[in-house]
């Protein structure tokens, strides 16, 4: 059992050679539930590997609080913390074979030959690779490879593992085959874990929960379908894939919802619980697969771009002159739209997420 807590820290890197202060991540709060999957999601520099290397005790935060299982170990050294590292590149020892690699993630403790043994045969067993044991790392799949490096952590018993972009050097296809393995692994092990990775889809994938991060702070800490489908800011939107952001002027505010013309057409738009009034000029997120085509849709848009893309063909149009983008999987193979057309569009069905009006035009 082990519970992660990240209190009210802050990491301020001194600034060198004239250079100011790097102030890389600030007033975080984070808590990491025993056995889940958290993933740090955000651009370059927006202080991800920062706050790992801070779990790790490889940094001590400038201010706040880091806690296992409540114990305080903000400043206990790194080889006490118990938490296992996952790095990019897996560094298994090329001369040794699996079952030495693995071993070898023990030499640190001092246990017996028949201990080492013990703990070894158990965990090629969890992981799939008692076949492999013997041979070496040359002659052993990408995947293969993960997974002995997995291992070779694992054997240790930590209680918190920690990734820092493991899977940015491989490409694409391997890539997905590998985070769909190593999520499988971390839940049927259950150990509780933080990654991190500047790849959205990557991190949708296998999280319980996503923390955006921007600028050092947490722009949301929300499980993945929240993220994407309820984004809280307009960069959460933007970053997390596609996102159309559409103006609408609030005509008539009900209980739930408001009342607006958009292409034309009168539509109903959720107010999520923000105090709204008539007047009010508010930013919608709508993902573009939101956005139906339909015969008799009320919104009115205009093509402007067609780019035909496989398995759908996305259309850039403009909606009373504000530029969104359309994606059609159903009818396109026989039946793209030209530049110029109108295409009429239903939000009846789709989820159009309101962002609070401080947030307009972030
Ligand atoms: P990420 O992993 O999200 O790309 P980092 O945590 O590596 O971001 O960096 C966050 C910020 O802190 C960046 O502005 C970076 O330049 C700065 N930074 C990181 N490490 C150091 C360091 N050792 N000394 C000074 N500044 C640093
Ligand atoms: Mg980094």
């Amino acid at each position: 059992m082990s519970r992660v807590a990240l209190k009210g820290i802050n990491k301020i890197y001194p600034g060198r050679g004239g250079r100011p202060d790097a102030h890389a991540v600030k007033d975080l709060d984070l808590v990491i539930e025993d056995g889940s999957l958290v993933t740090l999601l955000g651009p370059s520099g927006c202080g991800k590997t920062t706050t790992l290397r801070m779990l790790a005790g490889f940094e001590i935060p400038t201010t706040g609080q880091i806690l296992i299982d409540d114990r305080d170990i903000t400043t206990t050294p790194v080889n006490k913390r118990g938490i296992g590292m996952v790095f990019q590149s897996y560094a298994l020892f090329p001369h040794m074979s699996v079952r030495e690699n693995v071993a070898f993630g023990l030499k640190v403790l001092a246990l017996s030959s028949a201990e080492v043994e013990r703990k070894v045969d158990d965990i090629l067993k969890v992981m799939d690779l008692s076949k492999l044991a013997e041979r070496q790392p040359s002659q052993l799949s990408g995947g293969q490879q993960q997974r002995v490096a997995l291992a070779r952590t694992v054997v240790t018993e930590p209680r918190v593992l920690l990734f820092d972009e493991p899977l940015s050097n491989l490409d694409a296809q391997l890539r997905e085959r590998m985070r769909d393995e190593l999520r499988l692994l971390q839940q049927r092990l259950g150990i509780t874990s933080l990654y991190v990775t500047h790849d959205q889809n990557e991190a949708m994938a296998i999280s319980d929960r996503v923390v955006v991060m921007r600028d050092g702070i947490i722009e949301q800490d929300d499980a993945p379908n929240n993220i994407y489908a309820r984004p809280t800011t307009a960069f959460v939107a933007d970053f997390m894939g596609k996102a159309n952001i559409i103006k609408v002027r609030a005509e008539r505010v009900a209980a739930d919802h408001i009342v607006a013309q958009i292409g034309g057409g009168s539509v109903e738009l959720p107010t999520n619980g923000l105090e709204l009034k008539e007047g009010d000029l508010i930013d919608y997120v709508i993902r573009p697969e939101q956005m139906l085509i339909s015969g008799d849709g009320p919104v009115s848009s205009v093509i402007e771009r067609v780019v035909y893309q496989g398995a759908y063909t996305e259309y850039q149009v403009s909606i009373d002159g504000q530029a969104c983008t359309v994606v059609d999987y159903r009818h396109h193979m026989h039946d793209a739209r030209p530049v110029g057309a109108r295409l009429p569009i239903d939000l009846a069905s789709s989820v159009p997420w309101p962002l609070a009006p401080a947030e307009a035009g972030a």
